[in-house]
């Protein structure tokens, strides 16, 4: 057993912090204040080579794999939740293709999203299907006039980037949308200039500002049979189960940021002729938050290992969600307790932790909400996928 990460992954973790803190954190608070999309902050990536961290060279990324974005991903988010998603788009959209697209699916996509001239967003969540992916009501019907092509009908919502998006991975049902057979369900990839694909809203959302979610609405869009992914149910699943690490991730590096922050606050503030870090009730809060977020660490960087050796199918699924749904917990609490820590001033605007409060909040939903990842961890036990005998 090693616990010391890669010279390379080191070399990785040292630049991307270097980058977080001199172009990141001087410009969350102004994103978050406009919700402007930071566009110079995706061409600082693009210049770092960041964009194609988890995509394979041989599709022109730098191949540093899930555990590669993982430890940059933590780096940014310590001080940008928004930056954090930034990173994490270049992994969504591209994970099924990856996963189980073609080898011209994988050269036509693949190099734009490492080289940062295309981006991408994944639509699953519909208005009526959450949680609940097999509710999806998306239809994809075989295109008469084109072998092998479908044309798709429905409206996908929340759509993380999907503003920005140059393609989509759809999810569609090829059968009757009131079945829930899991065959039935096939992803496809959608050109958003395709006639029929548009956007017409964009929500207001309480934080991760700067990254849109959108409703994207396909009206009768054809796709040609090149397009088509081979997968359906599982595919999701799996292109969802790879992702954990990624998004436990943003967990962790908000956590640890959060903590950092509220930490150096209390050690200068005084009181009671002490300064508010002497107190030992502030100190065990901090002891015990720093433990979690490094229990957590332990449990993305494992998942994140496990991912890159292909490790994301069905028994591999308990120690996947651990990961999301304690990181993403963590940071919740970490965010809240950091913002307590400050008091009054945690609470205005002239300090973060408002800022990362808001945000920790969407951890907890996204990709899997902490109680669907209760759910598959219970079942992995159950079913003795993870089991100590
Ligand atoms: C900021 C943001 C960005 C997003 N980006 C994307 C994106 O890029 N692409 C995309 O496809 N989707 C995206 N989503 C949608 C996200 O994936 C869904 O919100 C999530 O899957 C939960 O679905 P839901 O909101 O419909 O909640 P619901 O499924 O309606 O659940 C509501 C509540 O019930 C609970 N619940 C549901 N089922 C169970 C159960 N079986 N047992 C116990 N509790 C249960 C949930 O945990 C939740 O607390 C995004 C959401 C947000 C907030």
């Amino acid at each position: 057993m090693d616990f010391e990460l890669t010279e390379e992954l080191q070399g990785l973790q040292q630049s991307v912090r270097r980058l977080a803190q001199e172009k990141i954190k001087p410009r969350a608070r102004e994103i978050d204040t406009t919700s402007e999309y930071p566009q110079d902050i995706f061409d600082e990536f693009k210049k770092a080579d960041l964009l194609g961290l988890c995509i394979p060279e041989e599709y022109g990324g730098s191949g540093a794999g899930i555990m590669g974005l993982a430890l940059a991903i933590e780096e940014v988010t310590k001080y940008s939740n928004v930056l954090g998603l930034m990173l994490l788009l270049t992994r969504l959209p591209t994970g099924p293709i990856m996963i189980a697209g073609t080898e011209d699916q994988k050269q036509r996509y693949l190099p734009g999203i490492a080289r940062g001239t295309h981006r991408a967003s994944f639509c699953l969540s519909e208005p009526g299907a959450g949680s609940d992916v097999a509710g999806m009501q998306t239809r994809a019907i075989e295109d008469p006039s084109v072998p092998g092509g479908y044309i798709i009908n429905g409206t996908k919502c929340w759509i993380s980037g999907g503003m920005q998006a140059d393609w989509f991975i759809v999810f569609a049902k090829t059968g009757d949308p009131s079945s829930r057979l899991h065959s039935n369900i096939r992803g496809f990839i959608v050109d958003a200039t395709t006639p029929g694909v548009s956007r017409p809203r964009v929500d207001k959302k309480m934080g991760v500002k700067g990254i849109d979610t959108a409703d994207i609405h396909f009206d009768d869009v054809h796709v040609a049979a090149n397009n088509v992914i081979d997968g359906s149910f599982s595919l999701i699943m799996q292109s969802l189960n790879a992702m954990r690490p990624i998004v436990a991730a943003r967990g962790i590096g908000l956590a640890e940021g959060a903590l950092m922050y509220a930490t150096e606050y209390v050690k200068a503030r005084p009181a009671f002729a002490k300064t508010i870090g002497e107190f030992q009730g502030i100190q065990w809060e901090i002891a015990k938050c720093a433990t979690e977020i490094e229990a957590a660490r332990l449990l993305t960087y494992r998942a994140a290992w496990l991912a890159d050796q292909g490790k994301f199918s069905k028994e591999y699924v308990p120690m996947l969600s651990m990961c999301k749904y304690y990181a993403s917990e963590v940071a919740v609490k970490a965010s809240g307790l950091a913002l307590q820590m400050l008091g009054a001033a945690g609470y205005m605007e002239e300090h973060l932790t408002e800022l990362y409060y808001r945000d920790a909040r969407q951890l907890t939903i996204v990709e899997g909400t902490s109680q669907v990842q209760l759910g598959l961890i219970a079942k992995g036990v159950l079913g003795h996928d993870l089991w100590w005998d």
